[in-house]
């Protein structure tokens, strides 16, 4: 194992793409189970602080350590099997998404799920509960978690396997390996709406969604099974481009209808607003008449031109152009796709990086009916506040990234003032503050408005029930006094 106690060999473990700079003692780089479950346990028992650390790739300081040691899985990152019959893989926390999707490949399988940036880790996946590109049709990476062993602070190893034990009368009470358990889970009810924030909680919930999405608070996970699913045999996909916002809209929700109606069923379904289609006429200048665009995927297991039918009759009916359309079936088309919705964020960094500011950026979502009113509330408050914005993202669950570009100090304290606002107007709206990227130690405030102190407290001492020295996940979630 590779233990690291000069900070100058381990500053990039130190922050996340949120930028909010952590402190620690040292880092671990353990190679083996065995060598979690000492470390974890030591830190048990000498009362030190311990983060776990994934790819890093967060953005809500999730994995920023404040105080004591790093625990870093990326040594432990082997996938262990693959059963393709099953469509069952297990494995390592430290494997990358980008890992597992080539060597599923090799086996015909996929990861459809796709939750989340390709560098992300396992582990961090879990831990965060993300969802990707495909969450509209697939949901987010909790749906596949099958199994997951996690070690607890004092050593205890946990083999959770779905389906086995579940809550009653909001509370666990089962027994492991010779263990009894015995603990009340918080009472409140969980947003109606794709959300990550804070523990799962569900009358009847199954206990391996407890540990799904709790940011390393609760205990480490060393291993997980996850299912995969055979890749598709057609797959395509389209940026439809209108002249307004407004029409993207429309064409949306009645995309949405014919989802209802089984007539069509994308994987994706995403947004570019106005403002995200000019920062993109910087690289794509011949998209200057139109002020939006929506993205979607759609596989296609047969019926592959009654499929392509009904697309091209909704865009058609929804006032778009079929010949300005970018449609893409083979590799290149798709590649050429897939370069224009990554540029964004590229664009983004470096526009920001030319102010020296950070993006402040939300991450809520609503539930479809509250869907305008919302949208109606993001250019009310992007205009007034005078500062640059764009908006994209997962329209198809009513989650769009409305992202401030401040250019300065103040601009970016009117940004963090509105961000704000748009977070209670979601909350107002029966939504969530954190859709897929978590609360870690950036959002803690936003979790408090959405729940409030007293349920805070009902999480504050779940965690006090697995942790009760709070060392793991120090600062995430919730603060400890
Ligand atoms: C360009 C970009 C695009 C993104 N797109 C998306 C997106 O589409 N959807 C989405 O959901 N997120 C997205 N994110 C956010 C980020 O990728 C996710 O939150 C991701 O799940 C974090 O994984 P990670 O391995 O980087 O974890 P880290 O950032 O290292 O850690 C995240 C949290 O997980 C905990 N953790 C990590 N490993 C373990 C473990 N083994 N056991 C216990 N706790 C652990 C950490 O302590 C921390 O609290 C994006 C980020 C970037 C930079």
């Amino acid at each position: 194992m590779i233990v690291k106690n000069r900070k100058e060999e381990f500053l990039s473990y130190l922050e996340d793409t949120s930028n909010l700079k952590g402190k620690a003692d040292l880092l671990y780089l353990p190679e083996e189970e065995q060598e979690v479950v000492k470390i974890v346990r030591l830190c048990g028992e000498k009362k030190i602080p311990l983060t776990c650390s994934g790819s890093r790739t967060g953005t809500v300081g999730g994995c920023v350590p404040y105080g004591g040691a790093i625990l870093s899985l990326e040594k432990l990152s082997k996938i262990k099997d693959i059963d393709p019959d099953r469509r069952l893989v297990t494995l390592h926390p430290g494997v990358r998404l980008d890992n597992l999707e080539s060597e599923l490949k090799k086996f015909d399988l996929t990861f459809k799920s796709s939750p989340t940036e390709s560098l992300a880790s396992i582990g961090g996946a879990i831990s965060t509960s993300a969802s990707g590109v495909r969450g509209f049709k697939y949901g987010g990476i909790r749906n596949y978690v099958k199994k997951l062993k996690v070690i607890l602070i004092d050593g205890t190893i946990l083999e959770i396997t779905r389906g086995k034990t579940f809550s009653c009368k909001g509370s666990f009470n089962f027994s492991i390996k010779g263990r009894d358990f015995k603990f009340s889970l918080p009472s409140y009810r969980m947003p109606p709406v794709k959300h990550s924030g804070g523990y799962f909680v569900r009358e009847g919930m199954d206990l391996i969604d407890l540990f799904i999405g709790s940011e390393g608070t609760l205990g480490i996970v060393v291993e997980a099974t996850l299912e995969v699913q055979k890749s598709s045999q057609d797959v395509f996909d389209c940026i439809v481009f209108f002249k307004d916002e407004k029409r993207a809209i429309n064409f949306v929700e009645k995309i949405k209808k014919l989802k209802q109606f089984d007539m069509l069923d994308p994987s994706s379904l995403e947004f570019f607003d106005t403002n995200s289609l000019s920062f993109l006429r910087a690289v794509y200048p011949h998209l200057k008449e139109f002020k939006s665009a929506v993205y979607f995927e759609q596989e296609v297991e047969e019926n592959y031109k009654d499929t392509m039918e009904l697309w091209m009759k909704a865009i058609e009916d929804s006032g778009a152009s079929l010949d300005d359309t970018w449609f893409g079936d083979t590799k290149k088309e798709r590649e050429k796709i897939y370069e224009f919705r990554h540029k964004l964020p590229q664009l983004v960094n470096e526009f920001l990086k030319s102010y020296n500011q950070v993006k402040i950026a939300s991450d809520i979502a609503v539930g479809d009916s509250s869907f305008r009113e919302m949208y109606r509330f993001y250019k009310e408050i992007g205009e007034c506040s005078k500062v640059n914005y764009i908006n994209f993202g997962h329209i198809g669950e009513n989650h769009l990234h409305f992202n401030f570009l401040p250019k300065n100090d103040s601009e970016s304290q009117k940004a963090k003032e509105c961000i704000l606002e748009i977070v209670k107007k979601a909350l107002s709206l029966g939504g969530t503050v954190s859709a897929e990227h978590g609360i870690g130690k950036l959002k803690k405030s936003y979790l408090e408005i959405m729940y409030g102190k007293f349920h805070i407290k009902e999480m504050v001492e779940l965690k006090r029930y697995f942790d009760p020295n709070f060392l793991l996940g120090r600062g995430n979630l919730f603060d400890v006094e």
